[in-house]
C-alpha cells in the first residue's frame, strides 16, 4: 500500500467526491458540534425492519459518531486511483489497525472480486464497481475513511452470488444493491402503475442520511433499493425554505404533503410546530417517514408514537390513493403520517390553515405545477409552497 501522508491536506478532485459527498458545510459541522440539549433518554438500538438485526441506531448514537467517523487516524494511508482506468494489478490494500479503510482501498477490493467472478471484464474502469452511498451520509469535502458496515454498493453490473462473496469479504460493505437506469419508487403522477425497486443481494440496505438544522441534526433513515438516492448537499435549501416558511415564533399547523422518507415535515416538527401532518403514496416512504419519527424523537415534545403498519404489511399495499393512517403521536406535538394520495388528503386533514410543502416529484411543468397549488388552496386553505 502507498503511504501518503499528505492526505488530510489535499484537496482531491475524486469523481466520488462529485457522485458521492458534496461538500462538508460549516452548517452542518457547526450545528453537530453546538451544544444541543437532548432530552433525558437513554441510547439504544432498534430492530431493524428489514433484517431483523442490531443496524438502526437512534439520532443521538449516529451523531455522537460525527464528523470523525469517515477521518483517518494517524496511521491510517489513502491511495488514490484512477476512477476511469481498470486497476493495473489484482492487488489491494487491507484496513488500518484503526478499523478504517481508504475507500479508493475499498473499492479495488470490489472491483477484484467482481473481475474473478465474472460480473466485471478486466477491462472495466474502477467506477463500474458502481456507486457508493455511505452511512451515515452527510455532505463532506474529503474521500472517506470508511469504517465496518458504512457502505452500500449500488451496482448495476452485480449478480447475487457475487454480492453474497461481497459482504463475506469486504467488512465495510453493508449491502449490496443492483441498480437500474430508473428512479425506484413512484415515477407515475396518477398512481396507476407498479412502481418499480432495486433489488437488494445481500446484507442490508437500511442506511441513514444526516441533515443539518439549527435544532441539531435529523438523522434520516430509509431502505435504499426503494426510495431515490437523496445526496445531502451543501447548503440543503429544501430545508431552508421550509425554516423561511416555518418562521420563529413557529407556524401551528405543517403539512408535508408528499413527504419521502419524511424530511421535510420532521425538519419542522423539530423547529417547534405543534401540528405535523406528513404523506406519501409510497409505503417505503410512509413507513420510513414514521420510522424516522421513532429516531429523532429526542427533538420532538412527544409522550408516546404509535405505528399501526408494519413493513411487511405496508408491501401488500405499495401504493395508496386514500389515505391510511400509518402512525399518530400523542403529546404536546401531535404529528400524523399517512399513505396516500396528496390529492385526497383534505378529505382527513385536521381542521386549520396549515403551510403546506409540496415536494413533488416532476417539478418542470410550470403550468401543471400552478394548477396544483391552486387546486390545493381551494381544498385546503392556508399557504402553499414548493421547495
Ligand atoms: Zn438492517
Ligand atoms: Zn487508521
Amino acid at each position: 500500500m502507498i503511504h501518503d501522508n499528505d492526505v488530510r491536506s489535499r484537496i482531491s478532485t475524486d469523481p466520488w467526491l462529485e457522485r458521492d459527498a458534496g461538500i462538508i458545510r460549516s452548517t452542518l459541522l457547526n450545528s453537530v458540534s453546538q451544544p444541543f440539549q437532548w432530552h433525558a433518554t437513554t441510547s439504544k438500538v432498534m430492530k431493524c425492519p428489514v433484517c431483523g438485526m442490531d443496524c438502526v441506531r437512534s439520532a443521538k448514537d449516529i451523531l455522537a459518531t460525527l464528523p470523525a467517523i469517515f477521518e483517518p487516524c494517524d496511521d491510517c494511508s489513502a491511495r488514490f486511483l484512477d476512477k476511469r482506468a481498470p486497476l493495473s494489478d489484482l492487488t489491494y490494500g487491507v484496513a488500518c489497525s484503526c478499523g478504517k479503510r481508504f475507500i479508493d482501498e475499498v473499492f479495488a477490493h470490489m472491483w477484484v472480486i467482481m473481475t474473478e467472478q465474472g460480473d466485471l471484464e478486466k477491462t472495466a474502469p474502477l467506477a463500474a464497481v458502481g456507486s457508493p452511498l455511505i452511512h451515515p451520509g452527510f455532505a463532506m469535502e474529503r474521500p472517506p475513511f470508511l469504517p465496518e458496515k458504512s457502505l452500500v454498493l449500488l451496482s448495476p453490473r452485480v449478480t447475487k452470488p457475487c454480492a453474497e462473496i461481497l459482504i463475506r469479504e469486504v467488512p465495510e460493505l453493508r449491502g449490496v444493491v443492483r441498480s437500474g437506469n430508473f428512479v425506484p419508487g413512484i415515477a407515475d403522477p396518477d398512481l396507476n402503475t407498479v412502481p418499480r425497486v432495486y433489488d437488494l443481494l445481500a446484507g442490508c440496505d437500511v442506511r441513514a442520511d444526516v441533515f443539518p438544522l439549527t435544532t441539531g441534526p435529523l438523522v434520516m433513515y430509509k431502505q435504499q433499493s426503494l426510495v431515490h438516492i437523496e445526496f445531502p448537499r451543501g447548503g440543503y435549501p429544501k430545508i431552508q425554505a421550509v425554516e423561511q416558511h416555518v418562521g420563529k415564533p413557529a407556524v401551528p399547523y405543517f403539512i408535508d404533503a408528499c413527504c419521502g422518507v419524511g424530511t421535510l415535515g420532521l425538519a419542522a416538527a423539530c423547529m417547534g410546530v405543534p401540528l405535523v401532518v406528513m404523506n406519501d403514496a409510497w409505503y417505503a416512504s410512509a413507513f420510513w417517514s414514521a420510522y424516522n419519527l421513532e429516531i429523532n424523537r429526542e427533538y420532538l415534545h412527544l409522550n408516546k408514537i404509535r405505528i399501526f403498519e408494519q413493513y411487511d404489511d405496508m408491501q401488500k399495499h405499495p401504493v395508496a390513493k386514500d389515505p391510511i393512517k400509518v402512525a399518530q403521536t400523542e403529546g404536546d406535538q401531535v404529528i400524523e403520517v399517512y399513505q396516500g394520495d396528496y390529492r385526497l388528503l383534505y378529505r382527513i386533514l385536521p381542521a386549520g390553515s396549515p403551510v403546506t410543502a409540496l415536494d413533488l416529484f416532476d417539478k418542470n411543468d410550470r403550468q401543471a405545477l400552478d394548477a396544483i397549488q391552486k387546486d390545493w388552496k381551494a381544498r385546503v386553505g392556508g399557504d402553499v409552497f414548493i421547495p
